[in-house]
């Protein structure tokens, strides 16, 4: 089951508002956290008994690759739970609750034997437990794929979506710490090059990074969602980095200290102001939302953004990487379909060259036997036909569905079987 509701019903425009403007938040957060034990892998077994006392930056967990989850906050780690995860699947978590005051880092004793050899900068990654926030993959095992292959490599705040700002955020707070992990990611891959692409879909954007950074270091990427290009280099081999992972890495290589939180754009009608906050990983969304204000009954969170995003059936699931945006939404959105007008401005804008239209309306006509020639398989999901189509058809819905299937099936297409 595709979960697409939310892809239609909601502002598509730009809604970044006054997120963009404010700076990041660090409000104090009070509630056990649920910190996920290995993203990498399979639920595991926890390793430290209940109501054992932890430092920041304590090993949690060691996965048997040598991966570790480290802990996010000085507290007691209480129990363990297993959470059923929306971005995840299930996930083994330590309940850790937050002592009083913020106490001692444990440091990861990095910086202070330097090693900045192409390995010890991957070294540095793993045992700082960093997961990329673009793609939830643990950032070492990224780098050892790149490694001498002819990689140029990008700090992705692309952001191309409505709501989040949070990578963009990151950059104008933190930009000489991203600029530093890029350095260093460059170094232990022996890339071709590199650059930090944004999408400036509002010239506030443009013009804060440019008084931040050269032009040199900057791409501004010209397409909107899905942008597909992140440098001007004539290269296919581009390896992406969330920003928020090459801040980790700085950290980790200069001030011997992992990652403990991560910012997120809370945004959505269900705030009186969209804002950029940073929360533990592990706080539960609804500690973010408390401690955002969000003081009234929400009809629905969504985690990430209108086009990529994730309905939470729950919303105590804690924040993981990758969670870079939280829609709270006063009520369900709820699609008002319109027939196909015949506009091809979805066949316009899928850079899969693909017929989007075509492909609904043979499905709709149960031309099945056609619909191989159309290849709707090529889609991956990016929503851009949806996004476009001024009859807020859930196009992509249908092209994802005819991908899927094998027989026929029978689709109501322009429906929403969730919304
Ligand atoms: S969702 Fe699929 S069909 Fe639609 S624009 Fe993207 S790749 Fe093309
Ligand atoms: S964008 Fe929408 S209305 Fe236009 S051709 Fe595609 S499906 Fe039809």
């Amino acid at each position: 089951m595709i979960a697409v509701f939310h892809k239609n019903g909601l502002p598509l425009t730009d809604e970044k508002g006054s997120a963009l403007k404010r700076p990041i938040a660090v409000p104090r957060c009070t509630a056990p956290l649920y910190v996920p034990l290995s993203l990498g892998g399979p639920a595991q077994m926890a390793m430290l008994a209940t109501d054992t006392p932890v430092a920041r930056g304590d090993v949690l967990f060691q996965d048997a690759a040598g991966f570790p989850t480290l802990c996010p906050v000085t507290g007691t780690v209480r129990t363990y739970t297993a959470v059923e995860h929306p971005m995840y699947g299930e996930l083994i978590c330590a309940v850790v609750a937050p002592a009083e005051e913020p106490g001692e880092v444990q440091k990861l004793e990095i910086g202070s034997h330097p090693d900045k050899t192409e390995d010890g900068i991957i070294t540095a990654a793993r045992r700082a437990g960093i997961v990329d926030e673009l793609d939830g993959r643990p950032l070492h095992e990224k780098l050892t794929e790149w490694q001498n292959a002819g990689y140029h490599i990008v700090a992705d705040a692309v952001e191309a979506e409505p709501y989040a700002s949070s990578a963009f955020a990151v950059l104008r707070e933190q930009g000489e710490a991203v600029r530093r992990g890029l350095k260093a990611a460059v170094q232990a891959t022996g890339a071709t090059g590199s650059n930090i692409a944004v999408c400036a879909v509002s010239p506030f954007i443009k013009q804060a990074l440019s008084e931040k950074f050269s032009e040199g270091e900057l791409y501004f990427a010209e397409e909107r969602y899905p942008v597909t290009v992140y440098t001007a280099e004539k290269t296919e081999l581009v390896g992406r980095i969330g920003v928020q992972a090459l801040v980790a890495l700085h950290d980790a290589i200069e001030t011997d200290v992992a990652p403990a939180d991560c910012v997120i754009t809370v945004a959505g009608d269900g705030v009186r102001e969209s804002q950029n906050v940073r929360v533990p990983f592990g706080t539960p969304v609804q500690e973010v939302l408390r401690v955002c204000g969000v003081d009234k009954e929400v009809a629905a969170v969504i985690a990430g953004d209108v086009m990529t995003g994730t309905l939470l059936p729950d919303i105590s699931v804690p924040v993981v990487p990758g969670m870079t945006c939280l829609l709270v939404m006063s009520s369900v959105p709820v699609a008002e379909n319109g027939p196909c007008i015949g506009c091809g401005r979805c066949a316009e804008v899928c850079h899969k060259e693909l017929l989007p239209y075509e492909i609904g309306r043979r499905l709709e006509n149960m031309h099945y036997d056609e619909l191989s020639f159309l290849h709707p398989e090529e889609c991956d999901g990016c929503g851009a036909c949806t996004w476009i189509c001024p009859s807020a058809r859930d196009v992509m819905y249908a092209v994802l569905s005819a991908g899927e299937t094998d027989g026929p099936i029978f689709l109501n297409w322009g429906g929403n079987e969730d919304g």
